[in-house]
């Protein structure tokens, strides 16, 4: 394997570079539309050999008798692996998924950063000891569960697999990724890592597939450990259901439609930085994006002013020629994403709301959708809470704290929410109110590795990121002894 122009990738099982059993796969270019390459298509008996290789693995004790310093090691081995060669994933990450060169090394940046905090922590997953009187020893100690399964969204190809396996493997843990078979070619680089970094081999195994075969394959397997899915709520609830005839744990990550409440004592400037970010980076394709503006009336004019002012300052057009930092927005990662986001916006006005701003597909190759305003959405529109996942902020009106937090829990999800407020009485009364697994006080995105994330409702359980997803990893064993 070599050379970022191949035209064909291979999977990566049992330490072997592979060809699938269900043919191949093209990747298209979304900056283009043009083909991009082609990566090796796994079917369910790839996916049976990937998990055989992992359970032996795991099984031959080489990862959980390591000395967790050295596994830790390793880990952040793979971190710095990425780092030493990110302008070449980033500029694969681009290609496959549309976003600017720009936000492909923040990607790749932020992969590299999981791998450094997991392998860190390799070392501090400790036990402890339960006085139980007189005669007795007890303590309680945690085991990997052995082969973790990991299903993989197209909207962070690579950061999401790293957030996975770094815990992961810090854990003791052998990993089988399935890739988003709309940006599969990035994730080649984590194996490389692997075998960078000396990773016993069916340590890692990555390979793409689709999600109604290898996905179904992989989440029904019965000899996984737990399963850890990254995506929709209809193929969460279909993992979670082929996981749980098994009795194997799975953890969700899934949409959201998050709201950001905004005051008339905020300071604006730090609004319209973080609507920036919150809706427009990745073209708004982040599960935790900032889809919903709930505006008081006395300032809601000025900001959909402002947000159209953003919306259209932002140069939209393919990722590899947008190199540097700046304002400008990337590709949308396919055409059904873009023509499902634009038939959201006709929906909405349709129902009444007014498109302040975008809503259109640019007159160019690729899926592009004009950085998109909504304004006069109310809480019974389908756009007030259906994920739209692409650049398309929608905002609401209201008069007063209590109606704006009732608006921003009136969806069925519960991923992240967020206050712009001078007030740091109404900024707790709202974090303590909006539910929500995590809260943005005046800055979307606040946190970072460190800070766990997950969802209430609809948006999922369990938690990644932070010392919270080690437990996702590791099952406790309790052993108490009677001294003679
Ligand atoms: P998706 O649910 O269609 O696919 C996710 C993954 O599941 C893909 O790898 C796919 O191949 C696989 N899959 C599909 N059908 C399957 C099946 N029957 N069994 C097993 N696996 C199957 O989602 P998507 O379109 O890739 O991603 C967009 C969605 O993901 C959005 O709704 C977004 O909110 C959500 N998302 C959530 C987070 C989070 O951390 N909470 C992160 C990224 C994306």
């Amino acid at each position: 394997m070599g050379g970022l122009k191949q035209d064909y990738w291979q999977n990566y099982v049992d330490g072997n570079w592979v060809d699938g059993g269900a043919g191949r796969l093209t990747v298209e270019n979304p900056g283009t539309g043009e083909p991009l390459a082609e990566i090796a298509l796994a079917d369910a008996a790839d996916i049976d050999r990937a998990v055989k290789a992992a359970l032996a693995c795991h099984e031959s004790g080489v990862l959980s008798s390591m000395r967790p310093v050295e596994r830790g090691r390793m880990v952040r081995g793979m971190g710095d692996y990425l780092l030493a060669n990110r302008e070449e994933i980033a500029e694969m990450l681009t290609l496959e998924s549309g976003k600017p060169y720009w936000e492909a090394l923040v990607e790749t940046d932020g992969a590299a950063r999981y791998f450094e905090y997991y392998g860190n922590q390799a070392e501090t997953v400790e036990g402890r000891s339960i006085p139980l009187g007189g005669d007795y020893l007890d303590f309680t100690i945690y085991e990997p569960f052995g082969v973790s399964a990991q299903i993989i969204p197209w909207n962070y190809p690579l950061e999401m697999t790293a957030r996975g396996i770094s815990a992961a493997l810090a854990t003791a843990n052998a990993c089988v990724v399935k890739t988003p078979e709309l940006d599969p070619i990035s994730n080649i680089w984590l194996a490389r890592a692997a075998e960078a970094v000396g990773l016993p081999k069916g340590a890692l195994n990555i390979l793409c597939g689709l999600g109604h075969e290898a996905g179904a394959a992989l989440s029904s397997h019965p000899d996984i450990g737990n399963i850890v899915f990254t995506g929709s709520v209809e193929t969460g609830i279909r993992v979670a259901t082929a996981a749980a005839a098994n009795v194997k744990p799975a953890i969700l990550e899934l949409g959201g439609k998050s709201a950001a409440i905004i005051m008339p004592d905020a300071d604006l400037d730090a609004v319209m930085d973080s609507v920036r970010w919150g809706i427009y980076f990745n073209a708004g394709q982040v599960c935790s994006a900032m889809s919903r503006v709930i505006a008081h009336e006395d300032v809601h004019d000025e900001i959909v002013d402002r947000c159209v002012a953003l919306a259209e300052s932002l140069s939209v057009g393919p990722g590899i020629e947008r190199r540097e930092f700046g304002a400008n927005m990337g590709a949308m990662v396919s055409d059904p994403q873009r023509d499902r986001a634009e038939g959201l916006v006709e929906a909405a006005a349709a129902e009444g709301a007014t498109v302040a701003t975008g809503g259109r597909r640019l007159n160019l190759p690729g899926s592009f959708l004009a950085p998109t305003v909504i304004s006069g959405v109310t809480p019974d529109m389908q756009i007030a809470g259906t994920e739209v996942f692409g650049p398309v902020l929608s905002v609401l009106k209201t008069g007063s704290e209590d109606e704006a937090i009732n608006i921003a829990n009136s969806t069925e999800y519960g991923l992240v929410g967020g206050i712009f407020t001078a007030d740091i009485d109404a900024a707790h009364r709202a974090a303590r109110r909006i539910r929500a697994g995590q809260i943005f006080i005046n800055e979307w995105y606040a946190g970072g590795v460190e800070t766990p994330f997950g969802g209430y409702g609809k948006s999922g359980y369990g938690r990644e990121k932070g010392r919270e997803a080690l437990w996702n990893y590791v099952q406790t064993k309790n052993i108490a002894y009677r001294t003679r």
